[in-house]
């Protein structure tokens, strides 16, 4: 096919649902339409500043991205989704240009559609099995969903954001939410809606979890988590900020002296690993979790207004291969490092992160060393970070999750100079609820253990996101915290 009749109905999909030119496209003439690419800032430009990276669609773009939909009557991106979305429905509905026809179907599965459509893992959940990426072979053609969602739910916001959900008049029950993350945000917004009083506490000056001090704004700006927080304000939801349960005060005495019906923990997996090596405790070696609280949280990165001081780097090491690496390595480049590198024991094939992020790091000109891992931080007599004692590795053979496993290659040891070394090998759960909480059963690694329905061992207590599943995403996160709402209007509803 060539350009100009890839053009030609790129425009035909623009308009033909709305009947403007008479013809349908068949599945045959959607399968010819171009992928649409996400617009971005250049990366010369973005590497040096704290806006948005991708831009989003114009209308055009989205128009013709969600005329490639084939809708599927057996649509197993609906599948691969964990809140279930009605995928076809909504992309559908752009195709005719009905876009708060389209906003009301995400919504109603999806609380936070604007944060799913910019940070989801797509690639892995709805994309990886939509029928038009299998046909095309290649998970890249897909159709772009979370690039449409994203579409949908910011032409929403710029035309004043959905209305609030309706309140059910008060049943004055009252419901402690520990944690402020999508987990409890989520809970608290379905929880409310009921008509129930709902107090968030949260350890932080902001709500957000993650998405405020963890995932940066050039990712995910921190005006759209704001306005989701003040939405659950609008609606009644009470915020306790500065609080930190087990510490201010215990989870039981909420339940048993406050006067708390029931209380959800969302508190997360904010406890940073470490690689275990000599002189990771030299001034200069930060978790990833610290310096990207600092950066975002305390907005060190606005260094005009902000009071928080940042670490001067010049030459950055970042350990890991996550996406928690990745924003890591690209917010030290925007901080003002001259060279940032990320040491990764195996390759790019096995690395965890996102595709697309590892591609965006790559083109604002981080470096990768594959194949490398520190077995020391070295460091000067005043105890400051000077380099880092690197081993190369090769690939041997799979390991039990599948990814071929690093081989040391002996006496490869080497030197290499850095000022900096940021250390983004995973998180995991805090133990403070765990340890202050009698009879709350937890596995080994302090992940909250529940059943089905997100109940806990103790009795009005239930838990979701990353403190039951350890370190996972936003929107699994979510998903946990709709099922904890629904048993807990469910055992209100019959206290
Ligand atoms: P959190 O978001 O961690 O929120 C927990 C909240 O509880 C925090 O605000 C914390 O301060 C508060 N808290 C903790 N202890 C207490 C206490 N004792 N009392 C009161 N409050 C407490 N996921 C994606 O889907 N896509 C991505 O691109 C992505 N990128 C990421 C990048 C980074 C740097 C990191 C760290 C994570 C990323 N994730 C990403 C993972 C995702 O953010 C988490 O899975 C998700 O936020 C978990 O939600 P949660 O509500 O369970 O916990
Ligand atoms: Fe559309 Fe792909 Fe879902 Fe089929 S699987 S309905 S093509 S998004």
């Amino acid at each position: 096919m060539s350009h100009s009749d890839s053009s030609a109905l790129a425009a035909l999909a623009k308009t033909a649902f709305a009947g403007i030119d008479g013809r349908q496209l068949t599945n045959k003439d959607r399968m010819t339409l171009p992928v649409q690419d996400m617009p971005c800032q250049d990366p010369a430009v973005r590497a040096h500043n704290m806006s948005e990276v991708a831009v989003g669609y114009t209308e055009e773009q989205a128009r013709v991205e969600a005329a490639r939909c084939l809708q599927c009557k057996n649509a197993p991106c609906v599948a691969g989704c964990p809140v279930a979305i009605d995928i076809p429905g909504f992309i559908g509905l752009i195709a005719k240009g009905d876009y708060r026809g389209s906003a009301d179907i995400l919504r109603t599965a999806n609380l936070l559609p604007a944060i799913c459509g910019r940070v989801c893992p797509q690639e892995k959940q709805c994309q990886e099995p939509c029928t038009l990426g299998k046909a095309l072979k290649g998970v890249d053609k897909a159709v772009q969903i979370g690039r449409l969602e994203r579409y949908v739910a910011d032409l929403e916001r710029a035309s004043g954001g959905a209305p609030l959900p309706a309140v059910a008049p008060s049943t004055g029950k009252r419901v402690a939410v520990i944690g402020a993350g999508p987990a409890g945000l989520t809970v608290a917004a379905d929880v409310r809606r009921e008509g129930h009083e709902v107090v968030i506490f949260e350890a932080f000056q902001k709500p957000g979890g993650v998405m405020v001090y963890g995932i940066p704004e050039f990712r995910l700006p921190k005006a759209i988590v704001r306005e989701e927080a003040e939405k659950l304000e609008a609606m009644g939801v009470m915020f306790e900020l500065n609080t930190l349960v087990g510490r201010t005060r215990p989870l039981g005495a909420l339940l048993k002296e406050d006067g708390f019906d029931a209380a959800f923990i969302g508190v997360g997996a904010g406890l940073p690993k470490f690689m275990d090596i000599p002189g990771e405790n030299l001034v200069g070696v930060f978790s990833a979790n610290e310096y990207l609280t600092r950066a975002n949280l305390m907005r060190a990165w606005d260094k005009s207004h902000a009071a928080t001081p940042i670490y001067p780097s010049k030459r950055v090491a970042v350990l890991g291969g996550g996406n928690v690496a990745m924003d890591s390595a690209r917010m030290a480049l925007r901080l003002g490092a001259d060279e940032v590198r990320v040491l990764y024991r195996r390759t790019r094939e096995e690395m965890p992160a996102r595709a697309e992020e590892v591609g965006h790091a790559m083109e604002e000109g981080i470096i990768f060393d594959f194949l490398s891992s520190p077995t020391e931080v070295l460091g000067n007599d005043k105890g400051v970070v000077t380099g880092l004692r690197v081993m190369t590795y090769r690939l041997g053979d799979p390991d039990e999750s599948g990814r071929r496993s690093p081989v040391a290659i002996e006496g490869s040891e080497h030197d290499v100079a850095f000022d900096t070394v940021i250390v983004a090998v995973g998180n995991e759960s805090n133990p403070l609820i765990a340890k202050t909480t009698p009879g709350l059963n937890v596995d080994r690694k302090s992940h909250v253990l529940v059943d089905a329905n997100q109940k806990t061992s103790l009795e009005a207590v239930w838990a979701g996101g990353d403190i039951v599943l350890g370190a996972a995403t936003v929107i699994l996160a979510m998903g946990e915290g709709r099922r904890a709402a629904a048993a807990i209007n469910g055992y209100l509803k019959g206290k």
